[in-house]
């Protein structure tokens, strides 16, 4: 079929793109753990940044491709956001980690977002779990700060974290990762059609809700054993 041939002239670089997508479920996955996030967010930055050479391997020896190819390379590499990722990759190769910023909000929740919410600090080595453990022993410790922050009959506890890099303090990792990918897919889904096939899809319709990815709630009676000494099960 002339479809298959089309994309195997570019199967690398179509494969490499799958493994970005592969990618942004893993930082889903490991959101609330630091290295798990860091270790995700450093595959798809390195995955993302072959694409072009793959590209460039795979088509270079065609006619056509000083004049309609290496162009739209030339313009994936100049993508703000790309260059940028391209320079971290650099970066994480030459000094062994990742710059990361992290923070947090801590409060309740009825099922639906923030009931109420405050800012929590929760640092880049800490898994949410550990500075979730640290809001229970502030809640234990502290009467008044427990009524204010804490859950009610009605409400649970909720963390939520958010992963930023500081040249980009206002998207955090998931964003970064989906938009890294579509700016991938935009031009290869150019140079598919370009050579005689069909657009990608571009949609990552199976991209969980980052709301609810960034968001991890807690038991209800757990708290209230840990902090306040009370047993639900008995007062109900
Ligand atoms: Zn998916």
């Amino acid at each position: 079929m002339k479809m298959s041939c089309v994309h195997e002239k570019i199967a690398l670089s179509l494969d490499r793109w799958q493994e970005v997508h592969w990618q942004i479920h893993q930082i889903e996955k490991h959101y609330h753990s630091p290295e798990g996030v860091r270790y995700s967010f450093n595959a798809l930055i390195r995955a993302a940044k072959e694409i072009p050479q793959l590209l460039s391997m795979e088509l270079q020896n065609r006619p056509d491709y000083q004049g309609q190819i290496k162009p739209r390379l030339d313009e994936l590499r100049a993508d703000p956001l790309f260059s940028l990722l391209s320079n971290k990759r650099d970066y994480v190769v030459h000094r062994g980690m990742l710059d990361v910023h992290s923070s947090g909000r801590i409060g309740t929740t009825e099922g639906h977002g923030f009931k109420i919410g405050f800012a929590f600090s929760v640092g880049p080595w800490e898994s949410s779990e550990e500075a979730y453990a640290r809001f229970t022993e502030v809640c234990r410790s502290d009467k008044e700060k427990r009524r204010m922050m804490g859950p009610d009959c009605d409400s649970w506890p909720m963390l939520q974290r958010k992963w930023v890099l500081p040249d980009l303090p206002d998207e955090d990792f998931l964003s970064i990762a989906i938009t890294a990918w579509r700016t991938c897919g935009t031009k290869l889904s150019e140079i598919l059609v370009h050579l005689g096939g069909e657009a990608l899809d571009t949609e990552l319709r199976c991209a969980h809700d980052p709301e609810r990815v960034r968001s991890k709630e807690y038991s209800q009676a757990e708290f209230f054993r840990l902090v306040d000494g009370i047993n639900l099960d008995e007062v109900n």
